[in-house]
């Protein structure tokens, strides 16, 4: 059995393990069978295409943070050696590049970033590697200006945490597998196969996040976190979105800010606010510190993967991992 079929049964495997604790509700869910049966039948149809797939390792891909290292390890497999320069836990607005990061970049083949100023210090870097006339992708460059969510506050009037949106991330996977198809044409085929297949477990991932979602009513949808990192989500799934530091973790929290979002909390009966696992904890405590000052009580609902996903042995250091929790975390803790 070659490695590619082992990575694509991995893949059927692993969602069928987050999927298994929604099980019971399948039968009131001809939408979910239906997927099912979808996910069957492109693993065995790609199966099939995989042995007319010239084997080719040598094609070096670099990417910046955890989501696009999955987003490309989804799509590419084992056809790519697969380099990512933020583990689990770093924050992208303030990471800086090191002296093997560089490397990196100089011996890639192609470079995928974010953009929208999300690695705002490594933007000198970008540049000087787009001058030297490198692979170097924007994957935000793969959604229509008209989807991103405008913020005057932020480098470049846009916020940038795209992947909070699954409809833009769906975008961003097609733009990924598009220019490694185009650049690696040889396994043309397989990228665009295997994207089809993510797009569809994305699919499946988002039935079930709206599933749980539903569970919350209107009133109870307020999302308070430690930066405006889920603006995205409140768009899709219309919650209140509130973070206490700016857009980027560069802008920090003042007195007035944590003054203000206390008696947001405080008027509106606010239950939990929730940490991220790449902010430190300290602004959330002094939030509930004010709260607690003006007679009432607000727990941390949990910590939210926002930035960064978590370690690779865990269900959270997948894209579609990381959404199923954050949205079992917030319903779970807000209901
Ligand atoms: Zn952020």
């Amino acid at each position: 059995m070659d490695f590619d079929l082992i990575f694509r049964l991995r893949n059927f495997i692993e969602v069928l393990v987050l999927v298994g604790g929604h099980l019971i509700n399948i039968k009131k869910n001809i939408k979910m069978i239906t997927i099912f049966f979808v996910f069957l039948m492109i693993v065995f149809n790609s199966c099939r295409n995989d042995n007319e797939i010239t084997k080719n390792k040598g094609l070096k891909v670099v990417t910046t943070t955890t989501m696009i290292t999955d987003l490309v390890r989804q799509i590419a497999g084992e056809k790519v050696e697969l380099k990512g320069l933020m583990k689990s836990g770093v924050d992208p607005h303030l990471y800086k590049a090191t002296e093997g990061d560089v490397n990196l970049f100089l011996e890639a083949d192609i470079i995928f970033y974010n953009g929208l100023h999300l690695e705002g210090k490594l933007v000198e870097l970008f540049e000087k590697m787009n001058k030297r006339g490198r692979n170097l992708f924007a994957i935000s460059d793969g959604i229509p200006k008209s989807l991103l969510i405008s913020s005057s506050e932020f480098a470049n009037n846009y916020d940038p945490h795209i992947w909070f949106d699954i409809g833009l991330w769906k975008k961003a996977a097609s733009f990924v597998a598009n220019k490694l198809a185009n650049i690696d044409s040889s396994n043309k085929d397989f990228y665009l196969n295997n994207l089809i297949f993510y797009l569809a477990q994305i699919d499946s991932a988002e039935n079930l996040i709206k599933e749980k979602i539903n569970e919350l009513p209107k009133e109870k949808r307020i999302l308070i976190t430690a930066h405006d990192a889920f603006s995205y989500f409140g768009r899709a799934y219309d919650f209140k979105v509130m973070g206490l530091q700016g857009i980027s973790t560069l802008s920090e929290a003042s007195v007035f800010d944590v003054q203000n979002l206390a008696n947001f909390i405080v008027e509106n009966d606010v239950k939990a606010v929730f940490v991220e696992t790449s902010v430190p904890i300290k602004n959330i405590e002094a939030l509930r510190q004010s709260v607690r000052s003006k007679g009432k009580e607000v727990r941390i609902g949990g910590e939210l993967f926002s930035d960064s996903l978590g370690n690779t042995d865990k269900p959270e250091g997948t894209y579609i991992g990381m959404i199923i929790y954050n949205v079992n975390t917030i319903v779970n803790s807000l209901k």
